[in-house]
């Protein structure tokens, strides 16, 4: 099944329903948006000769035409390759070239930097201009085209930190999984909910429109195109009964405000959070201040949001013998997926050792585009392995440690940087940390912690060695403590831990 035909139906059903919002205003309603995108999709055939199977980029920030140009590729049978914005032209020609993208669609201010990437002017689509416009309004529509469950809807390429972008083939099958794993384990949704899109779509955010497709419910682009508190604190009051995704370092943002300006938080909905560890003293605040809209993702574009989730319930249930474990945890198995902690054999670990996650289900990818070692060693023996470290407890619930990359080893012991993190951060004059290894030459690592003070008031050392060791191993204490005004972080909000290394290695 094309996954478009779940935009298709509530077209069909409910066309009335306000579907696009451009910050409060109304932009179309769910007949028209489905009317734009078969008309796009029969232009990206015409005009750029666009078939199934082949790849289309989209190339921009949050913006409404968005979903108009992802759903379009879908209606036309091609596979949508959403390339994250922020990206050199370099890294997206690397992109384009390695996809073999037949078409981009790119927003205004990206044009140049699409050309200078190689695109072909005549295989450019540009968001709102007027070929856009004549396509979208007169342009005789398509037919959507039929696809199989094991045909590839999208193209995600990995982040790279090791080596070059890989291409992520995501299924109709694996992207209708998502979708109703949305439903099972994260969160019911009212055909009057609305999505914002305040982390880019080009990533997990965006995933989440089939959900809200499917509901005929409204999807919101902030008019900023990206997050800002202060906005979203209005939207939310304009539109009511919100709803995003943000990670863990825009949550954080998004509490101090609230509590700065005494915001009400009564017409947010639900707060998905992941993409990168919560820590549990900002998940403490976060309930103290906005109360129990949280609900916790743990996934990968491997296996897009749909590997573990921790419930609203099971954050609410404060009375739990195991409440504190449960919410340093990532939850339980996604219902369509099957998870496990395996050893370097594939073997599965007994309760509560730690070990790689490994995925088997219908979320779970089919493969790295154009890359069959990579893909056999990734999907060895039928199940995704993440290069995760977790422990699972005897409930299911995960615990994840930390990349396997990130793992510090010091002296021949692990030091997994998200337990000196966690310690880090109970001190009130620390608001963000990211903990690394630097090559020693007499412990092969040691630790260093890299910290943002709260108000700009820095804390002695002396205090934070003395905080560590109240709570951690001597070992596992940072050899240094280097502030910074602020960490390195990608477009998802990520702290970039090997730009941090760079530094090091630099400073070396
Ligand atoms: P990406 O493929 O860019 O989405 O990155 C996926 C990686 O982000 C995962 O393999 C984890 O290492 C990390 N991650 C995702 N969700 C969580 C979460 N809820 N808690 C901690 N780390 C997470």
């Amino acid at each position: 099944m094309n996954i478009s035909q779940l935009l298709h139906r509530t077209a069909l059903a409910h066309g009335e329903r306000s579907a696009v919002f451009l910050g409060a205003q109304p932009v179309c309603d769910y007949h028209t948006l489905a009317g734009r995108v078969a008309r796009l999709a029969a232009h990206l055939r015409a005009r750029c000769g666009v078939q199934p199977g082949d790849r289309v980029a989209i190339f921009s920030a949050n913006c409404t035409q968005y979903l108009e140009a992802l759903h379009a590729i879908h209606w036309a049978g091609a596979i949508s390759v959403p390339v994250n914005y922020k990206l050199h032209s370099k890294e997206l020609a690397y992109v384009l070239e390695n996809s073999g993208a037949r078409a981009v669609c790119v927003s205004p201010e990206l044009r140049d930097s699409a050309l200078d990437a190689g695109a072909s002017p005549n295989a450019l689509l540009v968001f709102g201009d007027t070929d856009w416009q004549a396509a979208v309004s007169d342009a005789s529509p398509l037919v959507m085209e039929d696809r199989r469950p094991d045909d590839v809807a999208s193209l995600f390429y990995t982040s790279g930190t090791t080596g070059r972008p890989k291409g992520v083939m995501q299924t109709h099958r694996n992207l209708l999984a998502t979708t109703m794993a949305y439903f099972t384990d994260v969160d019911d949704v009212q055909a009057h909910d609305a999505m914002v899109y305040a982390a880019p779509m080009s990533h997990g955010a965006g995933l989440y429109n089939y959900a809200h497709m499917l509901r005929g419910a409204r999807h919101v682009v902030p008019v900023s195109g990206g997050f800002d508190p202060a906005e979203l604190v209005e939207l939310a009051a304009s539109v009511g009964h919100l709803s995003l995704f943000a990670a863990p370092t825009m949550v954080h943002r998004l509490v101090e405000h609230v509590r700065r300006v005494e915001a009400d938080v009564e017409a947010f909905k639900t707060i998905v959070y992941g993409g990168g560890p919560m820590y549990v003293e900002d998940l403490r605040d976060a309930l103290d201040t906005m109360g129990q809209k949280f609900v916790q993702i743990y996934g990968q574009g491997e296996c897009p949001m749909t590997i573990t989730a921790l419930a609203r319930e099971q954050i609410a249930e404060t009375g739990h013998p195991r409440w504190a474990e449960r919410i340093a945890s990532v939850g339980k198995a996604h219902a369509c997926v099957e998870v496990r902690v395996v050893d370097a054999n594939d073997c599965e670990v007994p309760v509560g050792e730690l070990g790689e996650v490994a995925v088997r289900g219908d979320a779970v990818m089919a493969g790295y585009w154009a890359n069959e070692s990579s893909t056999q060693s990734t999907l060895r023996g039928g199940w995704l392995h993440t290069g995760d470290v977790a422990s699972m407890d005897a409930d299911g619930f995960l615990t994840l440690r930390d990349r396997s990359k990130d793992v510090i080893i010091s002296g021949g012991s692990n030091i997994y940087p998200r337990e000196v993190e966690e310690v880090l951060l109970m001190h009130p004059q620390i608001s963000e940390v990211a903990v690394v290894g630097q090559r020693d030459a007499d412990w092969g690592e040691v630790v260093i912690a890299f910290l943002v003070a709260a108000d700009g008031a820095r804390p002695e050392d002396a205090e934070l060695d003395a905080l560590c060791l109240d709570h951690i191993a001597r070992f596992k204490r940072p050899k240094a403590y280097r502030f910074v005004p602020a960490l390195p972080k990608n477009s998802y909000g990520k702290v970039l831990k090997t730009e941090l290394r760079d530094w090091l290695a630099k400073a070396d």
